[in-house]
Formats: structure tokens, sequence, C-alpha cells
């Protein structure tokens, strides 16, 4: 059932919906399915789950159920709403029968081999293509609204960082940790983590996703954090490393390595050049000093709405930069038996270089903290 569309939306949604029905335009499509949640967030506003989008050049409808009638009235009320009571896929097929659509784009990378299988029993008359990735392209580029909440996400991680540290007491666990700087994050005004908090103390820092566990912090222990806020959807990302007591003396080194090839991969983004080449600046250092093997993952990632998004600050991109990207920076070097060093920041493309937007200090000093019992 369509209910009637009442209201315009607000002027950021409907230039994402005008810049969106442009890139249909050019790659030719007519209706287009956005399956994944975050794009239907940054498209319509809208925050339920298991719901979709269709496009149309003229029409937007949302495919949802009755969980999030009250929600989508208040989110997207100038959009068509289908309350679905079977399948997802059962009122997609009803709507693309009742708008007798010819050829759907769906975003083949948000949906299962199985469900595509059905959607297209279901609709034999329908063509389904696979879009380009037209969402995922348009969210690279941040507007000054979405800098000023990604800014805001990068503020309570620092300022919940500081209060965790200054909490840390020798015998406390790494699941004790994570779990403070969450309830900090959270104290702070964040709606959550922007993923499961990583605290790995000593040997465990040498898996780049260690999962926090009972592992003790004792004195001269290093322990790397990787942390994020979430505030209004969108992510912060930020790894630090704290030293009790002292740097650990095999760690000294690798960390003024880490560091400086942090240091000076930062100083290369400018809108234009390669990512692959941004990578390589912090890599070449990083082998030069001899530990090119112990640096297994790319240098960083686009950040936004998903902690994980594109472009990605790697080897394998050709991609460019450009201007309103905010990626990280994040070298590390991982010595199995030993621990590991990581130093991430986030850090936005701007039309004439780069700003970094964390603040946290980062020299080894800073790194150090002298506690108590
Ligand atoms: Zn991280
Ligand atoms: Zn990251």
């Amino acid at each position: 059932m369509a209910q009637a569309n009442l209201a315009r939306p607000s002027k950021i949604i409907a230039d994402r919906l005008s810049r969106c029905r442009r890139q249909m335009k050019k790659h030719r499509i007519s209706a287009y399915l956005i399956s994944s949640p975050t794009d239907s967030f940054y498209l319509a506003g809208f925050s339920g789950e298991d719901s979709a989008v269709l496009l149309t050049p003229k029409e937007v409808h949302l495919i949802t159920d009755r969980r999030f009638e009250e929600s989508s009235r208040k989110e997207c009320p100038w959009a068509k709403a289908w309350m679905r009571k079977g399948m997802l896929n059962d009122e997609i097929a009803n709507v693309s029968k009742a708008l007798k659509i010819k050829s759907l784009a769906i975003q083949s990378q948000y949906m299962s081999v199985a469900s595509h299988a059905a959607l297209k029993k279901l609709i034999r008359s329908t063509r389904l293509t696979n879009a380009p990735t037209i969402l995922s392209d348009m969210r690279q580029v941040k507007s000054s609204a979405e800098l000023v909440t990604m800014r805001k996400a990068i503020r309570v991680a620092e300022d919940a960082f500081v209060a965790m540290r200054k909490s840390i007491r020798v015998g406390q666990t790494e699941l004790a940790l994570a779990a403070r700087l969450e309830y900090e994050m959270k104290l702070r005004g964040a709606s959550g983590a922007s993923f499961p908090t990583i605290c790995a103390e000593g040997p465990n820092a040498a898996l780049p996703h260690a999962s926090p566990g009972s592992r003790r912090v004792k004195r001269g222990s290093a322990v790397l954090f990787d942390w994020g806020a979430k505030i209004g959807g969108y992510c912060s990302d930020l790894t630090r490393m704290v030293f009790i007591g002292s740097m650990p003396r095999k760690l000294e080194v690798v960390y003024s390595i880490v560091l400086e090839a942090q240091q000076r991969a930062i100083a290369a983004i400018r809108p234009g050049r390669r990512m692959c080449d941004i990578d390589a600046v912090a890599r070449d250092h990083i082998t030069g000093a001899g530990y090119g093997e112990a640096f297994g993952h790319g240098l960083g990632h686009g950040l936004g709405l998903n902690v994980h998004e594109a472009p990605s600050l790697s080897w394998r991109s050709k991609e460019k930069l450009v201007a309103g990207m905010v990626v990280t920076v994040e070298p590390g070097v991982y010595l199995p038996g030993v621990g590991g060093i990581r130093i991430e920041d986030d850090v936005l493309v701007t039309p004439n270089g780069r700003s970094v937007m964390s603040r946290l200090g980062k020299n080894p000093e800073d790194a150090i903290i002298r506690i108590g019992r």
C-alpha cells in the first residue's frame, strides 16, 4: 500500500537525490534499488533496517515494514512508503510491477546471491542489472555539514581517550580498558563505538585486528588502542599507543619509524595524488628501515557513515585524492611474539593539501604514562 507524499525533502537530501539522478541518467538507469542501509540513510535520511529505497527519475519509494512506519513518516514524509507484510523481496516485486519497471539496477555488493535469485524469480518481466557504485562515490566527498559532525565524532573519541588514560592502573584487563573507553565516549554523546574497540597489550598488539581479552596491563606494557566514536551516524577512527611507565626497548626504534612514516604520508596528501603514491611514501620509509614485511596492510581508508568506506588509501588503488575526502593514515609494524606499533589519524583533503582533523599527541613522550599501583 502506498501513502501519498506530502512534504518536500530538506535541501541536503534534495541535493543528494538530484545528484544521484544525474548519475542514473548518465548510466541510463531508470529505476535504482538501494538496499544498503547506510546508502539509504545518506540518500533519503531513512534510518530503518530491512528496508530499501527505490529511486526513479521523478519519485522516491521507501519499502519498509510497520516497525519503521513512524520513523519513515518523520524522516521521509515526502517518499512513497510501502509497508511490506511479506518478505522484502516480495514487496520490491510488488512495487516493481505497480510501477511497470522494465529494468531495475541493483547494488550487487549489498545483495546476496540467494536474494538476487529469489528476486529474479519474483519479477520475471523486470531485468535486473548491476548499478555502478554511484552512492559510495558520492559519499567520498564530504560536505561542510558532514565535516562538522565528523569533527564532533573525532573530538568525543579524543576526549574519551584522555579520560580513559587517566583511569589506567596496573592489573586492569584489555576488556576493562576497552569498556571504559566506550563508556567515556557514550558519556560524551556518542551513540556508540564506530567499531568494537581494540585494546591490545604486549604481544597481542602484533595482531592488527586483535580482540581485547583477559590480558592484564603491567609495568613496561605497550598497549595499542584503536577506537572511534559514532555521532549523528558518522564515525571517527584513531589509534594510539600507551606505554606504562616506559617504552619497551625493542619498540623504541619501531615507534619512531612508524611515526615518521605516518608524518611523511600525511605531508604528501593533496588533491590529484594517487592513493598508491601516498601508501608508497609510508611504505618506502618502513621498508627502508628494514620493516617492510611487518607492514602488511594498506595505509588507510575513507571514513564517514561507515568506518571503512571508499576510497582505499592503499598500494592497490590508482584512484586520485579529491578535496573533501576524509581518510585515515595508519601505518603499522607488527612483530609476532613482541608487539605492534600503529598510529592512526583522520585527515581531510583540502583544496591546497590536507588538514589533520585529530589532535591527540603522538610524540613518544605523549605515549608514556606514569601510574601508581
Ligand atoms: Zn582504526
Ligand atoms: Zn582505520
